[in-house]
């Protein structure tokens, strides 16, 4: 595995040609995030609107794992084989947001982020997943999959306060102003889901417990998959990543991609049912929000 020198795991985001996202603020402030922690070092490939996606070619192996902040056009071949051996090698993925909307067309991409949305998915993808009393439920309905409506506060439901990346957060927690994704379809093998929100039937959601964190196994791989994180289209619209949560479970998730465990502490400022909090800079100082 490709350590740096100094013991800081080496990060790839590769972000771009997302129409609904502002992804240079998005990956400007996940470089943030990561680097503030110390533990990372970290690149970042653009893939601006309008190129094309076959003149790029990562060297993914220079890295311990890849973030994804991307919307544009299915990689080419190569470059699909040499991701998907990359990764079931035991590299690490994360796939924020929106990450699960492109390359609907690529078999392996929809296993490694397990559940999709839009671009014509639907049942051929997979079961709709979802959460009813208590246990997930596959739901192999036809249907179109994604949907979302605006953006608001919502309760963010640990699923698994034994995984390393959920251990020792709340079993509840607010998650302030951000969009809930539902109606997800996908093969979902060796997928297991971390977190859910209610989607409320009142305002405009599916009505049911989604899944907003999850992982997959993917070869000796592992992958993280974050719901959580809309960067609307504009400078002013990245708080979804200000908030304390979102950088913590970046953090945290970051580190279990790579090495499989989670050293990191529970963070003091980590949001509860009644208040959220903030960390305006990308780091601490936070800032406590009563609800
Ligand atoms: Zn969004």
């Amino acid at each position: 595995m490709a350590w740096a020198s100094d013991g800081a795991m080496k990060a790839l985001v590769i972000a771009g040609q997302d129409d609904h996202h502002w992804w240079k603020g998005s990956s400007d402030a996940v470089k943030q995030i990561l680097k503030n922690s110390g533990k990372f070092t970290v690149t970042v490939l653009s893939v601006p609107n309008g190129d094309n996606i076959e003149n790029y070619h990562p060297d993914f192996d220079k890295y311990d794992l890849v973030i994804l902040l991307y919307g544009g056009k299915t990689w080419q071949p190569d470059t699909q084989k040499k991701f998907e051996k990359y990764i079931a090698g035991g590299h690490g993925l994360i796939v924020l947001h929106s990450s699960i909307v492109p390359m609907q067309d690529w078999p392996e991409y929809n296993k490694m982020i397990g559940l999709g949305a839009w671009n014509g998915r639907d049942e051929k993808w997979g079961p709709y997943v979802y959460w009813k009393d208590g246990h997930i439920v596959y739901d192999f309905r036809p249907g179109e999959a994604g949907h979302h409506s605006l953006q608001h506060p919502f309760i963010v439901m640990n699923k698994d306060t034994m995984h390393p990346i959920m251990r020792g957060l709340p079993l509840e927690w607010l998650h302030y102003k951000d969009e809930v994704y539902s109606k997800l379809r996908g093969p979902a093998i060796n997928m297991h889901i971390l977190a859910t929100t209610f989607d409320s039937l009142s305002l405009g959601g599916s009505g049911r417990e989604e899944p907003v964190l999850w992982t997959v196994n993917y070869g000796k791989g592992r992958v993280f998959v974050s719901l959580l994180g809309h960067v609307g289209n504009d400078p002013e619209l990245r708080y979804a990543m200000t908030y304390t949560d979102f950088q913590v479970l970046l953090l945290r998730a970051c580190e279990w991609v790579v090495k499989g465990e989670v050293t990191q502490m529970v963070a003091e400022d980590f949001p509860g049912k009644d208040f959220f909090s903030l960390r305006t800079g990308f780091k601490p100082p936070v800032q406590i929000i009563n609800k």
